[in-house]
């Protein structure tokens, strides 16, 4: 018997990462992953695709999404797992987030125009799943406006460039409160990225289920930190790579997991939820 491994964060074409949803299935069953969750930035788009690979190639599916919040006027993203893929609640979130994204991206676009660089955004908006300045980026490199994406970032589209526009969706609290009303688990995502000390300890007070204390790149000695503070609280210790495939090539699906008692938590209350 290898040993357990379940990847609960990763991205996939239905927001910013490279691959299809079938491709991140075949890719955690090549890395011999038994379960995975797939967390695009607010849309659960990519489970019509994923459900059927996932079936055939023995790789147990959890229900998860990332969503953007805001607290005190910093972005907090918290990862909701479990929920019924159907739920109304859940379902109507990701629909809000994706009209606010949509205004902002033709904010986006109208100021890049008035710079004399003209998108064909309808190419962008009319792709399932949901899109953000990344698509924004990607399109202006193939248009030739810029010659790759961190160009793209660093002079239009970054935090505070002439074309960036802020995105002020739902608050974190709302957010967990939704999460809670569908039945499922709401996580902090990654706290070792929350810079701002007072944000950190606002969040850390909230009513949340659990934290991502595996994530990514960060050494045994970083997570461990957050190990401690989740297990302090009594919540779920959640771990994920962040996979988004040739957007971020260094860290391979797979490279931080969860262990096998709580994907099982996690997989009973999905099973649950959906049959109810
Ligand atoms: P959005 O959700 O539309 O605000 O876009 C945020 C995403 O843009 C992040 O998840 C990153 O993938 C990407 N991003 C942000 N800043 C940069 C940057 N300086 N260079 C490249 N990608 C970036
Ligand atoms: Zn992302
Ligand atoms: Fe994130
Ligand atoms: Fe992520």
């Amino acid at each position: 018997m290898s040993e357990f491994r379940a990847d609960m964060h990763c991205h996939t074409t239905c927001s910013d990462g490279s691959f299809t949803p079938e491709e991140v299935v075949k890719t955690a069953r090549a890395a011999r992953l038994q379960g995975l969750s797939i967390t695009d930035h607010d849309t659960i788009d990519a489970y019509a695709e994923a459900i059927p690979h996932a079936h055939e190639h023995g790789v147990k599916l959890i229900s998860g999404v990332e969503f953007s919040t805001f607290h005190a006027g910093s972005s907090v993203h918290v990862l909701a797992y479990a929920f019924d893929l159907e739920n109304e609640s859940i379902n109507a979130l990701c629909q809000s987030h994706k009209e606010s994204r949509r205004k902002r991206l033709l904010t986006m676009g109208k100021k890049l125009a008035d710079q004399g660089h003209v998108l064909d955004l309808d190419k962008i908006l009319l792709e399932p799943g949901s899109f953000g300045r990344p698509h924004l980026a990607q399109a202006m490199v193939e248009k030739g406006i810029v010659s790759n994406i961190k160009q793209a970032f660093n002079e239009y589209l970054g935090d505070g460039k002439s074309c960036f526009v802020p995105s002020n969706t739902i608050s974190t609290t709302d957010t967990i409160d939704i999460i809670h009303k569908a039945n499922g688990f709401a996580i902090i995502a990654h706290p070792h990225l929350i810079k701002d000390q007072n944000v950190l300890l606002d969040i850390l007070k909230m009513d949340f289920d659990g934290l991502e204390a595996y994530y990514a790149r960060f050494s045994a000695r970083q997570e461990e930190v957050w190990v401690k503070i989740g297990t302090q609280r009594k919540w779920i210790i959640t771990g994920g790579s962040d996979f988004h495939g040739a957007m971020k090539p260094t860290i391979p699906l797979g490279s931080s997991w969860v262990e096998e008692d709580t994907f099982n938590l996690l997989h009973e209350r999905y099973q649950q939820n959906s049959h109810a």
